[in-house]
């Protein structure tokens, strides 16, 4: 490929985004973008790997410096994508991939229209519930504000290029392999080895 893609996956919280994120990663041999946030760390999570994980004050001083792709507030914290990895990587013409909320999809189709997006979705929002109430990582009040926020955030459908219901994992999985693998097939991501041959 001429130069790496930019895959994003997005979804309600709960949705298997996570899950699906690390799954892609091992099998499809792409680049993490790690995150800036502001929140926590929840047990087992390791600064620098999961997230980095920043104060506001911190946080602030990053936006200063312009060193955000995009930024947003989401549930009560800021979270971010750092710009410089990302276009090493994608330049080098290694592929990477994001999880972010749909705000941050949204900001980086803006700015990078090429990017693929996928959202991804329970078969249903009881579903959604019992997933995220399953994981045993939210309060009650965080768990009402992220459900609350999931039809709002499926509304925004059209900012995507697929949608992937996530039922049985692997399927879903096998699902966003796919999408990467007809992306890196695209002919227009190909135009510069094309050119080559024709030579
Ligand atoms: P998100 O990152 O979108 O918030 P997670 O990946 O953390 O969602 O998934 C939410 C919970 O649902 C986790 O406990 C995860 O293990 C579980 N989960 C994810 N996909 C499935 C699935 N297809 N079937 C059953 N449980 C799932
Ligand atoms: P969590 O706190 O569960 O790890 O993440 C909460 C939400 O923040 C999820 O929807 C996740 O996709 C989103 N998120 C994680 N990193 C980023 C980021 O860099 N930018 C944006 N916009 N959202 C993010």
């Amino acid at each position: 490929m001429d130069k790496g893609l930019l895959v994003v996956i997005s979804g309600p919280s709960g949705a298997g985004k996570g899950t699906i994120y690390r799954n892609v990663i091992e099998r499809a041999g792409m680049q993490r973008s790690v995150s800036v946030t502001t929140r926590a760390p929840r047990p087992g999570e390791v600064d620098g790997v999961d997230y980095f994980f920043k104060t506001e004050e911190q946080y602030q001083q990053m936006i200063a410096a312009g060193e955000f792709l995009e930024t947003a507030a989401v549930y009560n914290n800021f979270y971010g994508t750092p710009k410089a990895p990302v276009f090493e990587n994608i330049d080098n013409g290694r592929d990477v991939l994001f999880e972010v909320d749909v705000h941050g999809a949204r900001s980086i189709k803006r700015k990078y229209p090429d990017a693929v997006a996928v959202f991804v979705m329970t078969p249903d929002f009881e579903v959604l519930e019992k997933r995220l109430r399953g994981r045993g990582t939210e309060t009650e009040k965080s768990i009402r504000t992220r459900l609350g926020s999931a039809k709002n955030e499926l509304s925004k459908y059209d900012l995507f290029d697929y949608i992937v219901f996530n039922d049985d994992i692997d399927e879903a999985t096998e699902s966003v392999l796919e999408i990467i693998n007809a992306e890196r097939c695209r002919v227009k991501n190909n135009i510069g080895t094309i050119k080559n041959l024709l030579k």
